[in-house]
């Protein structure tokens, strides 16, 4: 709970992001060592969730690789030394540019659809190893972000995977994994379980009708946090344990070749461990009260976006009853821009401090510039109880670059 706010921050400016090294190291060893078991377990951490090449540097010596979707994903890991299959590519409705950079960086490519794989021979060759995205349509439920599996637009029905293999087996393709990701956030340890259980049946009945042999599967990301304080976390053990026993009754027992088992989790990794904090700004009592803040939903989209939970803390008044009923507000000309609704929260006034917790992860990478709205800054408090920069505050001369008069 933010223990760590204090002094060294009465004078920044808000609003402004802050990531706990410590806790992100801490958990990302916790996770990893969850699969200690298996050799070939890896995380590649979404890139997406939280760009900054300080917190990509941190994951990269704690063993983790890098998951990136476009051009500049890439562009970011190479900045911190990394490639080749370190890094995993998956995109979906790619650009030719993106699959050249990729394979110029010798990533694994994963693709979204078997119309890519001629594609990507003819603008950037194929290479030894190609994964295809699978979605099991109505064998799995989804959940609210991701939306039902058969009206998502990411991934391959089964029959179309026999298919887009074959093609690329007959291309010369020496080396195959299997990839789906059919939900987010989703807090079910069973879920996990289900889905590698499901990559492995289908690693098996591939292997017996096209005769290829499986070096992956990757389980995509989507492992849950607990956003609200009623919430249990997943436990990693918990599915380490389960996808194990699948693993020997599946892929053991059968005698098929080891394979390694990847996860492209972003939020779990870094998710709790980042903050937003923010002022109040005023306090407006029409037919509700409204605690506007100097933080809006484009430093922060997701309750906006998605109506997200975020807890709110006051760090300076947690000693005090929580019994004011407000809508914690941004300042954009749109309704949705609001961080909290009827949310009990202390009586409040001008200059308090908001911690807005687990924004560690879709957080600042989802800003934007609407109502010509500046990102923030972020910080990293280090081991040593150390602040520093690692992101500055956007400016209007850097808002304006683009214009050409
Ligand atoms: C967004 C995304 C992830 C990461 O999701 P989290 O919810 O952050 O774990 C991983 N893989 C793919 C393909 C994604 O689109």
């Amino acid at each position: 709970m933010m223990p760590f706010f204090d002094a060294r921050f009465e004078q920044s400016a808000t609003p402004f992001y802050l990531y706990d090294e410590q806790e992100i190291r801490e958990n990302a060893r916790r996770f990893l060592g969850a699969f200690a078991w298996h050799e070939g377990f890896r995380n590649y951490f979404a890139v997406k969730a939280t760009p900054n090449p300080h917190i990509l540097g941190i994951l990269r010596d704690e063993g983790m690789g890098m998951d990136c979707s476009s051009t500049a994903e890439l562009a970011l890991t190479a900045r911190i030394g990394m490639g080749g299959e370190d890094v995993m590519f998956t995109s979906n409705n790619t650009a030719a540019s993106d699959f050249m950079l990729a394979r110029e960086m010798g990533a694994i490519i994963n693709l979204d659809d078997g119309g890519h794989l001629p594609f990507l021979a003819e603008c950037a060759g194929l290479p030894d190893l190609i994964s295809f995205r699978y979605n099991p349509g109505r064998q799995k439920t989804g959940n609210a972000i991701i939306g039902r599996p058969e009206e998502a637009k990411f991934g391959m029905p089964r029959e179309q995977l026999f298919a887009a293999y074959a093609a690329a087996r007959d291309a010369g393709v020496t080396r195959f994994g299997l990839h789906t990701m059919v939900a987010s956030n989703e807090l079910d340890n069973a879920y996990f379980v289900e889905t590698a259980a499901l990559l492995f049946e289908l690693v098996a009945s591939l292997t017996a009708q096209l005769g290829i042999r499986f070096e992956f599967v990757n389980l995509g990301g989507g492992l849950g946090i607990p956003y609200r304080p009623s919430q249990q976390p997943i436990d990693p053990q918990i599915i380490s344990e389960g996808i194990k026993q699948a693993y020997q009754t599946i892929i053991v027992a059968n005698r098929l070749s080891p394979l390694k088992l990847l996860m492209e989790c972003g939020r779990y990794v870094t998710g709790p461990h980042g903050y937003l904090v923010t002022r109040v700004r005023h306090v407006k009592r029409a037919f509700k009260t409204f605690v506007g803040v100097d933080a809006s939903m484009h430093n922060l989209m997701r309750p906006g976006m998605y109506g997200a939970y975020h807890h709110i803390t006051v760090p300076a008044k947690a000693h005090l009853p929580h019994d004011q009923v407000v809508d914690v507000t941004g300042s954009l000309c749109e309704n949705n821009d609001k961080f909290a609704i009827d949310r009990p929260l202390p009586p409040l006034e001008r200059g308090d401090v908001l911690v807005i917790h687990d924004t560690g992860a879709h957080g600042h990478a989802m800003g934007f510039n609407y109502n010509g709205k500046l990102r923030s800054a972020e910080y990293v408090l280090r081991p040593d109880g150390t602040i520093t920069l690692i992101r500055r505050a956007e400016t209007l001369d850097d808002l304006f670059a683009t214009l050409m008069n």
